[in-house]
């Protein structure tokens, strides 16, 4: 039995790709089984329900020489524990590859694309094996979380091509789908603010420092940019307690496309070096800034290394 996980704190993406490349490898008549290492966070929530899937089991933990595959990830900070002892046998990803180690030859497929949906569908496509309206769903809505329907720098001309082809398949419409996806994922009603910082959160490690950002993606920014004073002193305490040097916090405006980055005090000089824009009150606005992978880490690991 191998065992397939997205990433810690997983999105869309890393909840979807292991569930539909489970059903791939069954198909190859390999035993596999999807497993989630956290909460689904609202988005992911709705997408599961309106395709009828259910969630794919917590899993955070390995045994030494179980077999796992990696999705959507290739940083062991974001694996399982245990992940560096596990008989690892593929990765399939769309991020930049860290300091990666292995001890013997695996599947490795990583792709510049919008999202690690996109190339479970290639692969699909690729082996002449059809998938069921589901599956073609639920890699679409991995696909419109990633590229935030196609507006993320991050997207490719493959990944609107591969979408239009889900698209047809799920039989649903990409616009209406992606409306209530972001609307499902702007709903603070019920979380705490320390929810709201942790919900999309990745750590990271540069030369000097150790860092953590956390975004918020939303269509209604409005509604946090209000609790800045709080915001603040929750950065505070969550710092100290994930014993990090820096945790930087962005309300994204998927619409607007730019981000809010919360200037709280251990970061702000680092936010203002690494992005131009307008400071309104306890924010610094980035026009145009909307990736964590592609715009934001490459520039925090540039002034922190
Ligand atoms: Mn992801
Ligand atoms: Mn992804």
């Amino acid at each position: 039995m191998i065992s397939i996980f997205g990433h810690k704190n997983p999105d869309t993406d890393a909840i979807v790709a292991p569930i539909v490349w489970e059903s791939f490898l069954k198909r190859k008549k390999i035993k596999a089984k999807a497993f989630r290492q956290g909460p689904l966070n609202q988005e992911t929530k709705f997408v599961l329900k309106f395709f009828k899937v259910k969630e794919p089991p917590l899993k955070t933990k390995v045994k030494p020489n179980e077999k796992i595959i990696l999705l959507d990830h290739n940083l062991y900070s974001q694996a399982p524990e245990g992940a560096k002892e596990a008989d690892l046998i593929q990765v399939i990803d769309h991020h930049f590859i860290g300091d990666f180690q292995t001890k013997k030859p695996i599947y490795y497929r990583a792709e510049p694309l919008g999202s690690t949906s996109t190339i479970i569908a290639k692969i699909f496509f690729e082996n002449g094996i059809s998938l069921r309206k589901k599956e073609a769903g639920l890699l679409l809505a991995g696909i419109i979380s990633d590229t935030l329907k196609f507006s993320s720098p991050t997207t490719t001309p493959e990944d609107k091509k591969i979408a239009k082809k889900l698209e047809k398949i799920a039989e649903v419409n990409i616009n209406e789908l992606a409306q209530k996806m972001f609307e499902a994922k702007s709903e603070i009603k019920g979380l705490s603010l320390k929810e709201i910082i942790l919900k999309d959160f990745k750590e990271f490690e540069a030369k000097k420092a150790k860092f953590g950002i956390g975004v918020w993606e939303t269509v209604i920014p409005d509604s946090l940019i209000s609790k800045a004073k709080d915001l603040k002193k929750e950065i505070e305490i969550l710092r100290e307690e994930k014993n990090l040097d820096f945790l930087f916090f962005g309300i994204v405006d998927i619409i607007k496309k730019k981000t809010f980055f919360l200037l709280s005090e251990k970061e702000k000089e680092i936010l203002k070096k690494a992005f131009s824009g307008k400071i309104e009150e306890d924010f610094l606005v980035a026009q145009g800034i909307v990736s964590r992978k592609k715009q934001m880490v490459p520039k925090f690991l540039e002034i922190l290394s």
